[in-house]
């Protein structure tokens, strides 16, 4: 059978603790998407997914990283973060400076017409004790638009005394002081997660389905693999659902889950499997149930088929097989023939 590479990492960061407390949230419903929240320090954080590394910031962020890297997550553009060339940090200031001599000292002015003398000059020079007076003709304007015109604006630098009608803008970095504009801004992507529906799928059926009936097999003193690998006869690598070993007893189970009754062509599947490995047991567990076609091949194939409802009930229908000490080996698996 040909894995790719994704598809084995995707199985090991199911069994990492973390990653099942973060993906069982998105499972129950109680996480729908993750969305980034800004930070000055950390440009972008997950809080959700914090919550399943222990508050670890930079850990949470290279996992959701990593989900998506390997097709658990996909995701869809939020936003872009201006963040500084040289040491990326978000914390970055929007500043206009003078266009003569860079100055950041400068200062916008307004100009005034006095309507009925036709002055003009800058607001300054009209304010007087917080009223607006004419400096030629000496009246006091009361009302804009009437009395006085605004006539437009400028920016004028207080260190070298230049006025500009646009000032330069440029970026300032708070952490490291790099001046920077436009030109060499550095922009962060920054993405909404959701969990794949196929990694969903996997995921159930790698983790959550599997959790009760590896805790049957583990509580009768078997070493688990979920899923684990065993070598045929013909020196093929066959993967099962999990692969339990206890001195030399092999034990081999796939589980399936649908939505109607399976079908013999997963007997099948499992059995050209079976055949080749030779294990102790091999069980198939069937969630909801196998038709009556694919329970005969079963039982003719000498694979233990356990049918339930839930992967619960069916690691209870697990753990009575196990419950006669003395039947153990192949002859057991004979014991589940249909007679
Ligand atoms: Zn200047
Ligand atoms: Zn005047
Ligand atoms: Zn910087």
């Amino acid at each position: 059978m040909f894995e790719t590479v994704a598809t084995k990492d995707r199985q090991s960061l199911y069994q990492d603790p973390g990653v099942q407390l973060l993906l069982n949230k998105f499972v129950k419903g109680d996480i729908v998407e993750l969305v980034p929240s800004f930070d000055l320090e950390h440009t972008v954080r997950y809080p959700e997914a914090e919550i399943a590394l222990d508050g670890d910031i930079t850990a949470a962020k290279q996992l959701v990283e990593r989900l998506w890297d390997v097709g658990i997550f996909k995701r869809k553009f939020f936003e872009k973060i201006l963040v500084c060339p040289t040491c990326f940090s978000a914390n970055v200031s929007n500043d206009y400076v003078c266009p003569n001599c860079n100055s950041i000292d400068i200062e916008r002015k307004t100009l005034l017409e006095h309507t009925s003398c036709g002055t003009i000059e800058s607001v300054d020079n009209f304010l007087v004790e917080g009223i607006l007076v004419c400096p030629k003709c000496g009246r006091e304007l009361v009302e804009a638009g009437i009395d006085y015109q605004k006539l437009g604006s400028w920016f004028q630098c207080s260190q070298c005394g230049k006025r500009s009608d646009i000032p330069n803008p440029i970026h300032r970095c708070r952490n490291c002081g790099h001046i920077f504009t436009i030109r060499d801004t550095g922009f962060v992507s920054v993405y909404t997660y959701r969990l794949s529906s196929d990694a969903e799928e996997e995921f159930k059926r790698s983790y959550v389905l599997m959790k009760p009936i590896g805790a049957v097999l583990e509580g009768l003193g078997f070493m688990l693999d979920m899923p684990g690998q065993v070598a045929g006869r013909s020196g093929v690598l066959h993967r099962f659902d999990t692969v339990a070993t206890k001195g030399s007893e092999v034990i081999v189970l796939d589980l399936i889950a649908s939505d109607k009754q399976i079908e013999e062509a997963a007997i099948a599947s499992l059995y050209a499997k079976v055949f080749d490995v030779a294990p102790s047991r091999a069980f198939l567990i069937a969630i909801p149930s196998l038709s009556d076609k694919a329970r005969k091949l079963a039982g003719l194939y000498r694979i233990s088929a356990i049918e339930a409802g839930t992967s619960q009930d069916a690691s209870i229908l697990l753990r009575d097989k196990f419950d006669w000490p003395d039947l153990t080996g192949i002859d057991d698996a004979a014991s589940d023939l249909p007679l």
